[in-house]
């Protein structure tokens, strides 16, 4: 293999599996018991704040919830970022925070934080594990009930996106790991790669909807893939 100067890696869903996040699609996926027009969308939360914030909460208690750590993929990818001498971003679909709890640092939630929250009234995005209600105050304007969790929901315009395009326009690698390809823009990262002419590579269960874009694809459990491929990269 050879040496990368500038590399960019996104993850999904599908490298936080075996820390026991559930996905989204696929058996026993999330949107299995979850109808997506409900709890992913904007006009879902207006016609049910309750059952959006609730939905919500669960995810955040779930992260804190006892064996719920950083997987071998995720620490595979803070091991190579802190030893690549060039550029590193990760850019993560995943709203869990498994990356930060493993080490990563040049990491930009495109799909936002489920620790995070945000006031609709003043804009302020603030940390807080806290569970949110229909009348949750926000501490810096006061207003009640428009507080609401920091995620992109559907037709909503993910975040970074101005510096994940500049940093896809400059990199020599790009890797996709635990992503069904299903969503955009994310979905589209590929495609950008591949009109480069750069390498890419998919690190994923099964080949994705995108997989003929990949010039090369190596497929099994994340905590298996993930470190063999990056332990290879950190030797050339
Ligand atoms: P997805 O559920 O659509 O696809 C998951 C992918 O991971 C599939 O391709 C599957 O084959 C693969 N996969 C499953 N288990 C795997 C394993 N052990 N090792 C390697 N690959 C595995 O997920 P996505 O593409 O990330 O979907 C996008 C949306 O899902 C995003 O909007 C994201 O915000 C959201 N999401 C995030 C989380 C999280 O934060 N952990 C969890 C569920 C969904």
């Amino acid at each position: 293999m050879r040496r990368y100067s500038s590399i960019v890696v996104l993850t999904g869903a599908g490298i936080s599996a075996e820390s026991g996040i559930q996905t989204f699609r696929g058996g026993g996926g999330l949107w299995e018991g979850h109808d997506i027009e409900e709890v992913a969308t904007f006009d879902g939360y207006v016609r049910n704040p309750r059952k959006v914030l609730s939905f919500y909460n669960d995810r955040r208690r779930d992260l804190r919830r006892a064996g719920i750590e950083p997987n071998a993929a995720h620490l595979a990818l803070a091991e190579f970022e802190r030893n690549h001498p060039g550029e590193f971003l990760l850019v993560t679909q995943n709203v869990d925070d498994l990356h930060e709890r493993a080490g990563s640092r040049e990491l930009r939630h495109m799909h936002g934080e489920l620790d995070k929250v945000r006031c609709q009234r003043c804009h302020q995005v603030y940390s807080s594990r806290e569970d949110i209600e229909p009348s949750t105050q926000c501490p810096w304007c006061m207003a009640a009930g428009r507080v609401r969790p920091h995620i992109v929901w559907f037709g909503e315009m993910p975040f970074h996106m101005d510096e994940i395009h500049l940093r896809l326009a400059r990199c020599d690698l790009f890797v996709s790991i635990g992503t069904s390809g299903n969503v955009y823009p994310a979905a589209g990262f590929v495609e950008l790669a591949h009109q480069r002419g750069i390498t890419t590579v998919e690190l994923n269960l099964e080949p994705s909807e995108g997989a003929a874009l990949f010039s090369e694809g190596h497929y099994g459990p994340a905590t298996t893939i993930v470190p063999e491929f990056f332990a290879r990269l950190r030797q050339t």
